[in-house]
């Protein structure tokens, strides 16, 4: 079994390596787009856009974990099952492949669609939240933070922001171990790893999240069908709350469309 992981890790640590820019360029131009937005946010469309990504958030773990017994069955892994059955600093030691592995053949479809109805300042908020969700969880596994948020002035302001995060206690890395350990024994109840509105809201959620993974059997389809039907509601909602035309699409088209090419590059190189 060893040699499965090993054999992995020596196969991408270049790949590791060529997405180390992919992952910068992605990165940046979410941090960007969000400076250049930022007059435009308002309280209460940050709370919409931290629901709707926690929906998403939340539904794709959910569809990550029931993909790992096939892996396992098959003597396959990937990156997020090895970060669960072997060594969960991988995230550490690969972080571009890491960081670039939420924009995906399964993602970015539905990136697409919340590029295509959300308003540019909206949509750069959720994707601001989302990278946000996805450095907390990096930080859980950094055993080294001394030398990784030192690589340069990007990283050294990620800290600060997850500091700040861990000071306001909307994320706590002890909670993710509980994750790591249940999932190892099979016994999935945690799936959260962002919590702004404190321990009730993380609570519906994990409700949530184990009644579809307890009532769907752990089966890939029927957890696909809960991604899309979030998806649906997420759309349907916003269109309900800021109305829809033609004119809003195509402005809503050219402003996100270059976010969402960012978005591509890193996933067309595998
Ligand atoms: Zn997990
Ligand atoms: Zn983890």
């Amino acid at each position: 079994m060893t040699n499965l992981y090993e054999d992995w890790f020596n196969k991408h640590k270049k790949l590791n390596e060529y997405k180390k820019p992919l992952s910068y360029l992605l990165y940046i131009s979410i941090y960007l787009n969000a400076i250049y937005n930022i007059k435009e946010y308002t309280l209460i469309k940050m709370v919409l856009m931290y629901m709707f990504e926690e929906m998403i958030f939340i539904s794709g773990h959910i569809y990550l974990h029931s993909t790992f017994k096939q892996l396992t069955l098959n003597k396959q892994t990937r990156i997020a099952h090895y970060h669960h059955y072997y060594d969960p600093s991988i995230y550490e030691k690969m972080s571009y492949l890491h960081r670039t592995s939420y924009f995906n053949r399964l993602l970015l479809p539905v990136y697409l669609i919340l590029a295509l109805v959300f308003s540019h300042e909206d949509f750069s908020m959720f994707a601001l939240i989302l990278s946000y969700e996805i450095i907390v969880h990096e930080s859980y596994h950094v055993r080294n933070p001394e030398y990784f948020y030192k690589e340069n002035i990007i990283r050294y302001v990620e800290k600060k922001f997850i500091d700040i995060g861990a000071k306001l206690k909307i994320h706590d890395r002890e909670k993710h171990r509980e994750h790591h350990i249940q999932t190892i024994n099979n016994n999935d109840d945690v799936w959260d790893n962002l919590w702004l509105f404190g321990k009730y809201e993380s609570l519906v959620k994990n409700k949530y999240a184990n009644f579809i993974w307890k009532s769907s059997g752990q089966k890939k389809n029927l957890i696909i069908i809960n991604f899309v039907c979030v998806i649906f509601l997420i759309v349907f909602s916003y269109i309900k709350m800021y109305g829809f035309n033609e004119n809003y699409f195509l402005i809503n088209f050219k402003y996100n469309f270059l976010v969402f090419l960012t978005c591509l590059v890193p996933t067309s190189i595998n």
